[in-house]
């Protein structure tokens, strides 16, 4: 890290999963509301992918874009040119039907031979569609626990990004093999709590600034720490429960989307970086000069 000046590294991600899905009791599968319809949408993903890989470009940003699987098959058949669409980014993998592995919502628990068969056939997709190798994985609904994580060590992942943490240092699990890169969720120092998603800024609960202030704040934390950045492309013109929002409040949200970005670029001890690239920096991050370790190592991260 010796020719790296950032401070802070900051990671922009999307969880391109179908339209306001749900967990529906007894099936594996997601469903848009209403559930009875018994479908999987993505009209709204769709645009809010296609409306954010355009700012991405426009502000030259690299981001990582966790697909589920089923989402990608079905975009790819509107966008025959998805792959060259996203060609800046990362692609990490989101599951395939948005699988509940813990099966708390659905109350269908999924064992470590179903879920290797999950994700191998996650891949396989993601594989045909995007050429780029997938070194990431994000948990539908950010449910996981060692085993899943050991799983994902097995199967070949770099790193994981499901967990919640309030520590911005990347943590590497030596019993799974697996880097964690932790979504954020801490006390800003202006006292208020502060999370990797957006939905707090749409919602109004958070403004940009006080978004954009609270992770600059957290650069002095960890030497070259890392903020991940989330949200959902459709979240940009619907809410959770599935209301659709008005042309004007979606145009709202795509602003502070821009305006997140722009006042995070602006920072100079800010650094903007796919989650695939920070992976390379960690050994660095974690040791000094003289290659101690600066950390205590850890076995296990806190799931
Ligand atoms: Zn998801």
């Amino acid at each position: 890290m010796a020719n790296e000046k950032a401070r802070l590294f900051v990671a922009f991600s999307l969880d391109v999963d179908p339209d306001s899905n749900i967990a529906v009791r007894g099936r594996i599968d997601s469903l848009s509301p209403p559930p009875e319809e018994g479908r999987a949408r993505i009209d709204l993903a769709h645009r809010g992918l296609i409306e954010t890989l355009r700012l991405l470009k426009r502000l030259n940003i690299p981001a990582s874009l966790f697909f589920e699987a089923r989402t990608a098959q079905m975009l790819a058949e509107r966008e025959p040119d998805l792959n060259a669409l996203t060609s800046l980014h990362e692609i990490g993998c989101h599951s395939h039907r948005h699988e509940d592995f813990l099966g708390t919502a659905t109350g269908i628990p999924i064992n470590r031979a179903q879920a290797k068969d999950i994700i191998r056939e996650s891949l396989q997709i993601l594989d045909g569609i995007f050429s780029r190798k997938i070194t990431g994985f994000r948990a539908p609904y950010l449910r996981t626990n060692h085993d899943l994580l050991s799983l994902l060590g097995e199967m070949g992942f770099t790193y994981d990004s499901s967990v919640i943490s309030d520590c911005i240092r990347p943590f590497y699990m030596k019993r799974a093999s697996l880097w964690e890169l932790a979504l954020a969720s801490l006390r800003a120092d202006s006292g208020r709590r502060v999370i990797s998603y957006l939905h707090p800024v749409f919602e109004g609960k958070r403004d940009v600034k006080e978004y954009v202030w609270a992770v600059g704040s957290t650069a002095h934390r960890i030497k070259g720490g890392l903020f991940i950045i989330a949200f959902h492309p459709w979240e940009l013109f619907a809410t959770p429960s599935g209301r659709l929002l008005s042309a004007e409040d979606s145009r709202k949200r795509v602003d502070i989307v821009a305006n997140v970005l722009q006042g995070l670029k602006a920072a100079p001890e800010l650094k903007f970086i796919r989650l695939d690239q920070y992976t390379a920096l960690c050994q660095d991050i974690l040791h000094d000069e003289q290659g101690r370790s600066r950390y205590p190592q850890i076995h296990e991260i806190r799931v």
